[in-house]
């Protein structure tokens, strides 16, 4: 009803459209466009991308898909910590516009028990097994020469 019967009738009576306009525009042309932006999260979400959670499995991070799927193309993330709602760590809900609908309902009370991964065991799990990319501060012109180098034989250890 809500995905199908309004978005055709709505343009339909407010604004004259015919059936065929309505229907191919609203209705097929967003639906088309929803289902490829979502099937590019399994997807180029799992081939072009960083990976600096986990090294060792497929899924990446990807900007590109987080754009187009709001917020779904963290998914490196994603698939080490599936039990966080955010499906992203919070430097990067910037484009997580899924979660930030999910933080609106817990405001108003009607979402809760939301699990997420505290930064620390983010950021152990970044070191172990991580390929050194989007650590917090990493390659930053502040970073000591002691951690320059740590960032340095982090990477050379995960490629
Ligand atoms: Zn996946």
């Amino acid at each position: 009803m809500i995905a199908f019967v309004l978005p055709t009738v709505i343009p339909m009576y407010f604004w004259e459209e015919t059936f065929t306009n309505s229907w191919h525009v609203a209705v097929i042309l967003r639906y088309v466009y929803s289902l490829n932006m979502t099937f590019l999260v399994n997807s180029a979400a799992h081939i072009w991308g960083n990976k600096p959670y986990d090294n060792k499995i497929k899924p990446v991070q990807n900007l590109a898909v987080s754009i187009f799927a709001i917020g779904e193309g963290f998914h490196n993330y994603h698939h080490v910590y599936p039990w966080d709602y955010r499906t992203a760590e919070l430097g990067n809900n910037y484009l997580n516009l899924t979660t930030k609908i999910l933080d609106f309902f817990a405001w108003i009370g009607w979402a809760y028990d939301m699990k997420t991964v505290s930064s620390d065991i983010v950021q152990t799990r970044m070191k172990r097994t991580g390929d050194g990319t989007n650590l917090w501060g990493w390659g930053d012109k502040c970073q000591s020469e002691e951690q320059k180098r740590e960032a340095i034989v982090l990477k050379e250890q995960n490629h």
